[in-house]
C-alpha cells in the first residue's frame, strides 16, 4: 500500500510534498510528481503538504483518479 498523487498535481507541480518525505520516494516527472510505492512508507506527510490536495492513500483513492495509480507504476518502470 502507498499514497498516489492524483489529477491536481498535474500542471501544478507545487513540489512541497517533495522536501517533507521522509525516504525521498517522490520523484518529479514531466508533467507531474510521482510516488514510489516499493519506498514510501505511508507516512502522510506528503498529503497534508499538498496545496493542491493532490495526494491520497491508495486505498482513498476516487474512481475517477485510478488511472493514477498506474501511471505512477509506469513511471517507475521506465526512469
Ligand atoms: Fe513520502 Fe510519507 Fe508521502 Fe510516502 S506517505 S510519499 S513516505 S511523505
Amino acid at each position: 500500500m502507498a499514497y498516489v498523487i492524483a489529477s491536481p498535481c498535474v500542471g501544478e507541480k507545487a513540489a512541497d510534498c517533495v522536501s517533507v518525505c521522509p525516504v525521498d520516494c517522490i520523484h518529479e516527472g514531466e508533467d507531474q510528481y510521482f510516488i514510489d510505492a516499493d519506498t514510501c512508507i505511508d507516512c502522510g506527510a506528503c498529503e497534508a503538504e499538498c496545496p493542491v490536495s493532490a495526494i491520497y492513500y491508495e486505498d482513498d483513492l476516487p474512481e475517477n483518479e485510478q488511472i493514477f495509480k498506474q501511471k505512477a507504476i509506469d513511471f517507475f518502470k521506465n526512469n
